[in-house]
């Protein structure tokens, strides 16, 4: 059978690292070897589930690139198929109506405790074989308990965590339908996780302790025949939590959790994805991975079984080092994206391929990228006292004139070109280069703070340059003469 695994968040809110990561060792599970990745929205919460969370998952995944195969499932869509099963359970004698109230229940379990044994329901309406069970009480809907197998042990060969071995005498009778009918969490999961051929389950520790349960559950399903010709469980593999610096559970406290918060950040989905990969696994000392190399290498039975830590300024490095390094056209997308958001136009500037690549090894982030481009799309808009203070007093504005001479003759608007010019005019006036590529900033760009002088005048083109040199060597003087 294919290798079949899912993603499957109850949509409460948005797309935290802990769920993409999740998200990230299933998908990747599954393409490894051309299997499929399913996404379920376990949605059974009405109370706390929203469409606008479902929206933001699904958005949060799109923008990571982790594409689901098939439709999506819903769990608030599968009521009637969890409610048949639950029937046929009962009819099987693996589940049993109970009408012990909530009181009964924990009258039980605080005389279990009293007993000094955990605390659970003491089996009152637990069918077996020559017990009389008490008269139902009248005018109570009864929940449904799965009958837990009392013997022998479950245990669950974890991926990560090795085997998890639980006695099943340690197993309360798990309630599977409520009062009203609607059917538990764990019990739905279960259907699903079977409905869907689920082979490998990746998933969050936090549902370590319901693992036995569930596998419990879907023996009695496979032993109704329910699960069709599949008579094997999935595999299990759950991955530990991340902690945030100070040892407690990731969470708002330890700044953005959000996915998106990231990518407003300007993280690239690569480096976020590379990020995440490493969070508790490894394949020598290699820190940078392309999706593809993730697809190489990655071996969920190698995760750690231990907790995370995220690392804000790792997660920096690696961006980046992705942004170094990744093809333009694959930067192009997202970085238009935040010129966008930062309200640049770039249409009528340069080709945005040609400002990343003149770009990238000044940015930490895609929002730095977008902040130094501004000056390649917008005009001057005015020019920094600070800087004309440093660098624009007298001659500044003479060599402005010079450098405006020697480019307006270029028949080459290439960085080699300009390049040369810029010096020959240093070296002619028999000053440091910073005394021409100064004042050139300044007129250029407003600020003392600009990419190479080439590449910059090479990406704003012949005309828009010599407009703002000539306006530059303008401002300049006009400054001198009124100080004069
Ligand atoms: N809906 C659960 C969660 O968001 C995941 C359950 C599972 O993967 O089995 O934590």
């Amino acid at each position: 059978m294919a290798v079949t695994t899912r993603f499957a968040p109850s949509p409460t809110g948005y797309l935290h690292v802990g769920g993409a990561r999740t998200a990230l060792y299933s998908w990747l599970h599954a393409r490894q070897s051309g299997g499929v990745f399913r996404l379920r929205i376990e949605d059974t919460d009405r109370e706390r589930s929203t469409p606008e969370a479902v929206q933001a998952i699904l958005d949060g995944m799109a923008w990571l690139g982790l594409a689901h195969d098939g439709g999506i499932e819903y769990q608030t869509e599968r009521f009637e198929r969890y409610r048949a099963l639950i029937g046929q359970l009962v009819e099987a004698g693996h589940a049993y109506p109970c009408y012990s109230s909530a009181e009964d229940v924990e009258a039980m379990r605080e005389a279990a405790r009293a007993r000094g044994d955990k605390p659970r329901y003491d089996g009152t309406w637990r069918p077996a074989p020559g017990k009389v069970l008490p008269e139902p009480p009248a005018g109570v809907d009864p929940v449904i308990r799965f009958a837990t197998p009392q013997d022998g042990d479950t245990v669950v060969h974890d991926l990560v965590k090795g085997d998890i071995i639980l006695p099943n005498s340690e197993l309360d009778d798990l309630v599977i339908a409520r009062g009203d009918g609607t059917p538990t969490y764990n019990f739905c999961v279960v259907v699903d996780d079977m409905d869907m051929g689920i082979t490998h389950v990746i998933r969050g520790d936090d549902h370590v302790n319901n693992t036995p349960r569930q596998l419990a559950i879907l023996k009695a399903l496979i032993d109704i025949g329910a699960a069709g010709e599949r008579a094997e469980p999935p595999q299990y593999a759950h991955v530990p939590m991340i902690l945030g610096a100070d040892g407690k559970r990731l969470s708002k406290r330890h700044g953005a959790v959000s996915v998106m918060a990231y990518r407003e950040q300007g993280i690239l989905p690569q480096a976020l994805l590379n990020y995440l990969v490493r969070l508790g696994w490894a394949h020598g000392d290699q820190e940078i991975f392309s999706v593809d190399e993730m697809l190489a290498h990655f071996d969920i039975s190698r995760v750690q079984g231990g907790a995370a830590t995220f690392d804000p300024d790792k997660l920096l490095w690696v961006n980046q080092e992705h942004i170094k390094a990744a093809p333009a056209d694959r930067l192009e997308a997202e970085f238009s994206w935040h010129l966008q958001r930062q309200g640049i136009d770039p249409s009528g500037g340069p080709a945005l391929t040609d400002v990343i690549d003149v770009l990238r090894e000044r940015a930490r982030t895609l929002v730095e990228m977008a902040e130094k481009a501004a000056m390649f799309y917008q005009p001057v808009t005015g020019y920094e006292d600070k800087a004309v203070n440093k660098h624009g007093k007298p001659p500044a504005a003479e060599r402005l004139a010079e450098v405006h001479a020697a480019l307006a003759g270029l028949d080459d608007w290439q960085p080699e070109a300009i390049h040369a010019a810029v010096h020959r005019v240093a070296e002619q006036a028999e000053v440091g280069l910073g005394k021409v590529a100064q004042p050139i900033r300044i007129a250029v760009s407003g600020t003392a703070v600009s990419p190479p002088i080439d590449q910059t005048l090479w990406l704003l083109g012949r005309d828009e340059s010599l407009a703002r040199l000539a306006a530059g060597m303008e401002y300049l003087r006009g400054i001198a003469e009124d100080a004069g």
